[in-house]
């Protein structure tokens, strides 16, 4: 029985581009160990970019005493239910960051994320599970970012914002700073569009587009 085995939860767009982050990051702490793709969608076995691609209760039945898996679905409820699946099976969350990524002073961020390549993070911020911060993605100073949140890719995050759970940030979106006492704050579930310029805070479960954005009206 081997020690440990990896795996990305998601054999789509998203997972297959965080594959190689993945493969990157046990070479960077030199781990040998097979990373497999999990994905519902298959009934056997198949090889997806040079991996092993399974279905969840495949990849249960593979004894091995630790795994670890990255959750890489975009939709943030699926990585919600999937993570409460893996930690009731005893499975561990993994995170994965690029090689090129950086992190700067006192930063805190919870199991299960995905930091891509190019991916910024600078200093004071406190992150949540399951994070996706996708390519050319920057958090500045003193954000706090909940549970499940997703950014797309190149999000500019600027400082003292908060991004409560489940917030969506579309491609190439700006986010206006925040003050220490008056934080800009885009709300629970809310949806920032692509190319989006936030200037002020976002109410929870709403849709915003345009610059500056603006709430998404539907008829
Ligand atoms: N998926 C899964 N289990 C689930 C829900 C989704 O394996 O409970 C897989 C699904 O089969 C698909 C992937 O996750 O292959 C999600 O891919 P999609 O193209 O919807 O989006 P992405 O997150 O890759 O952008």
């Amino acid at each position: 029985m081997s020690n440990q085995i990896y795996a990305i939860y998601g054999a789509s767009g998203c997972g297959r581009s965080l594959m190689p982050v993945a493969r990157q990051q046990l070479q960077r702490q030199g781990v040998a160990a097979e990373i497999y793709f999990i994905d519902d969608s298959l009934q056997e076995e198949k090889i997806v970019n040079g991996h092993t691609a399974v279905n969840y209760q495949t990849f249960k039945s593979i004894e091995c005493s630790n795994k670890y898996v990255l959750i890489a679905i975009a939709n943030s409820q699926i990585r919600e239910k999937i993570a409460n699946q893996l930690i009731a099976d005893g499975i561990k969350l993994w995170s994965v960051q690029a090689d090129n990524s950086v992190i700067m002073d006192n930063v805190e961020i919870s199991e299960g994320a995905a930091l891509s390549p190019f991916v910024s993070i600078t200093s004071n911020i406190k992150i949540g599970k399951c994070f996706h911060a996708n390519l050319y993605s920057y958090v500045e100073h003193d954000c706090v970012i909940g549970d499940y949140v997703t950014f797309a890719p190149g999000v500019k995050c600027n400082g003292n914002i908060r991004i409560e759970d489940h917030a969506y940030i579309g491609a190439g979106a700006v986010i206006k700073q925040g003050t220490p006492d008056k934080p800009l704050v885009i709300g629970k579930g809310a949806v920032v569009g692509m190319g989006a310029v936030v200037t002020k805070s976002v109410a929870a479960g709403v849709t915003v587009v345009g610059n500056p954005a603006r709430i998404l009206e539907r008829k």
